[in-house]
């Protein structure tokens, strides 16, 4: 089955399920490992691949380079710019330098990792003007909570992001009150990252049951709850190939709504708001 996939504000489509690349990169002796865990990954349909230029300072958007050589087309990077580079002329450079690593002439998605010291408003005048350079495609924000979307809402240019990056796993399910809801709203997605708790739902016994109902695994039950989220993009992170190929399997996997009840039972919905997590 081909991964569904979601629309961005701009109307684009993109794929609810791609591959994160943290802790990558930082090591030569894992490095081929690293680049044939991504290639494999692509070939299994997850196009969308997360970096960030904090990533092995450099290194993840090295490996990502290298396992995308030759098939840039059929792929959609994510970038992040760290808040210390959030001023226009660290904007521009920080772009620059991702790019020269990453081996393309343009990155898909660009956003802000955090927000830091930098006026947002004068972040956002920068992205706008590598959209207009054609250096990204699309900007957006990463562990905005529903203050600071609204906040970046009312900057000229403001409504032109088009995704927030945040935490989000069966653990981790704050944002549901009401950044969820508020993105939706706007039809912007939410990438929902470390989906499977930096592999900590792996070893969850709550998600056991479930996971042997549908002959899978607890991980991949946690992923594919991820995915059963209307307008959430998930980017778990693998360098072993077998949890590669379990990622990608997840798609498949259809819970049923007494799935759904159990794991609320486990994993309460929130009932108040909750200041966003981050990781
Ligand atoms: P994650 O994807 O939840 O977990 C990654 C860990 O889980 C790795 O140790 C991986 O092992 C293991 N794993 C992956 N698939 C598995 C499976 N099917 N079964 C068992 N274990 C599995 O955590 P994450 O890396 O923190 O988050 C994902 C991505 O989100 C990052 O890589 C990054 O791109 C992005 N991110 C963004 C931010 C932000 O501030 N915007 C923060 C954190 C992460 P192996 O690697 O050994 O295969």
């Amino acid at each position: 089955m081909p991964i569904a996939t979601t629309t961005l504000p701009s109307g684009e489509l993109v794929p609810v399920l791609g591959q994160g690349t943290w802790m990558m990169g930082e090591d030569r002796r894992r490095a081929a490992d690293e680049v044939a865990a991504l290639k494999l990954g692509i070939d299994l349909g997850m196009t969308l691949i997360d970096t960030a230029e904090m990533y092995g300072d450099g290194g993840s958007e090295e490996i990502v380079a290298e396992a995308i050589a030759g098939r840039r087309e059929k792929l959609f990077l994510v970038g992040k710019v760290l808040p210390s580079n959030a001023s226009r002329s660290g904007v521009l450079r920080a772009c620059e330098a991702s790019l020269k690593r990453l081996r393309t002439d343009r990155i898909d998605l660009y956003l802000l990792h955090w927000r830091g010291g930098v006026p947002l408003a004068e972040t956002v005048a920068a992205f706008e003007e590598l959209r207009r350079a054609g250096k990204i495609r699309h900007w957006g924000v990463s562990n905005f909570d529903t203050e600071d979307m609204k906040e970046l809402e009312r900057l000229q240019g403001g409504r032109n992001a088009q995704a927030n990056q945040v935490l989000y796993n069966l653990t981790r399910r704050g944002i549901e009150f009401d950044l969820l809801p508020w993105c939706r709203g706007r039809g912007m997605p939410v990438m929902a990252y470390s989906p499977v708790e930096q592999g900590e739902l792996a070893s969850d016994r709550g998600l056991r049951g479930i996971a042997a109902r549908h002959g899978v695994t607890p991980a991949q039950v946690a992923l594919a709850w991820v995915l059963a989220q209307d307008g959430v993009i998930a980017i778990p992170k693998a360098s072993r190939l077998e949890h590669v190929r379990q990622n990608a399997a997840a798609r498949d996997i259809q819970l049923l709504p007494e799935d759904f009840a159990e794991l609320d039972g486990l994993f309460a919905p929130p009932v108040r708001k909750r200041p966003l997590e981050m990781i």
